[in-house]
């Protein structure tokens, strides 16, 4: 009587997540998405857009940004990169 045996073998890869130093949190409460908030340092590193552009969209809702536990600035990266798509040129 042949005998077989049956093994299954499950592997299970880790993957590494790298954080940014600058990233506060990983969602941005205000869109929900699993965006990344970065420091308005850090968003105008990114961009190349000047901090006061950066808190002019800020104030005018078209990025955005939370200050958590009243602590630094925070602003979204996808709503950054949608704001930095439409165009620098629209900067009053
Ligand atoms: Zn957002």
């Amino acid at each position: 009587m042949k005998r077989t045996k049956e093994i299954t073998i499950i592997h299970y890869r880790r993957r590494r997540v790298r954080k940014s130093r600058t990233a506060a949190t990983e969602c941005c409460p205000v869109c929900g998405s699993g965006s990344e908030m970065i420091t308005v340092s850090a968003a105008a590193e990114l961009t190349g857009v000047s901090r006061s552009t950066l808190y002019s969209w800020i104030s005018r809702h078209q990025v955005h940004a939370t200050r958590p536990d009243h602590g630094q600035l925070h602003v979204c990266r996808r709503s950054l990169l949608v704001r930095v798509a439409q165009g620098i040129s629209e900067i009053p």
